[in-house]
């Protein structure tokens, strides 16, 4: 199986579905990630957060953690990403070339602009394809204003180390967010383990889904 996975920034796909993909990559299948922007960031003082030669090397080596060796960063400006048809397009493009056979993506009622955009244009570019999924808000990489409905799980007991693993690879905003980013992440892990009667476990809204019989 070919899995995309779709984030607006450095951090948001391993935050949101980590786990899965360290999993899908243990069991033989094919993890391709798209980060929108990829470029440093600066906060809204206009104090910057991370170079631009830093936020690769944390989307890479957060990557590498999880066994994923097949990383694009689209290079949109943080905060600025636009839902628009040249973000479509490079999407469509992705998505034609990989050839997916599921794909993943922010949860469309989110509060940050960047992955409205980013869930906004993956469904638009996904138009014709089946099997598209969004995974759950956690802070930093999302917080929703519209409850998430839990419909896929995803046991993650046997990767939850390299998901966290992954997320320390991102070393600017574990400073920025502190250990307790981390605490909270392992803890929805927990919480969403013990909903279907595993350790850890991460869930998706579905969008679309075809019933292979
Ligand atoms: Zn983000």
């Amino acid at each position: 199986m070919r899995i995309l996975a779709i984030g607006a920034h450095g951090d948001d796909i391993e935050l949101a579905c980590g786990g899965t993909l360290a999993k899908a990559i243990n069991n033989q299948h094919e993890v391709k990630m798209l980060v929108v922007t990829g470029k440093g960031s600066k906060s809204h003082k206009d104090v910057i957060i991370r170079t631009d030669s830093e936020a690769r090397k944390e989307v890479e080596d957060a990557a590498s953690i999880l066994g994923v060796t097949d990383v694009t960063s689209l290079n949109y400006d943080d905060t600025n990403v636009p839902y628009s048809i040249d973000l479509i397009s490079d999407i469509e493009n992705i998505i034609i070339e990989f050839n997916p056979d599921m794909i993943f993506t922010h949860f469309v009622f989110d509060t940050h602009q960047d992955h409205i955009r980013t869930a906004h244009s993956t469904l638009s570019a996904s138009r014709r394809r089946n099997n598209i999924y969004l995974y759950e808000p956690i802070n930093p990489s999302g917080q929703g204003y519209v409850a998430f409905r839990p419909q896929l799980y995803s046991d993650i007991s046997s990767t939850i180390e390299k998901k966290i693993s992954s997320l320390q690879a991102h070393k600017s905003q574990l400073k920025k967010y502190s250990n307790k980013w981390l605490e909270a992440v392992e803890a929805r892990a927990k919480y969403r383990g013990y909903e279907i009667g595993v350790d850890y476990a991460e869930c998706f809204e579905i969008v679309r889904t075809e019933l292979d019989l």
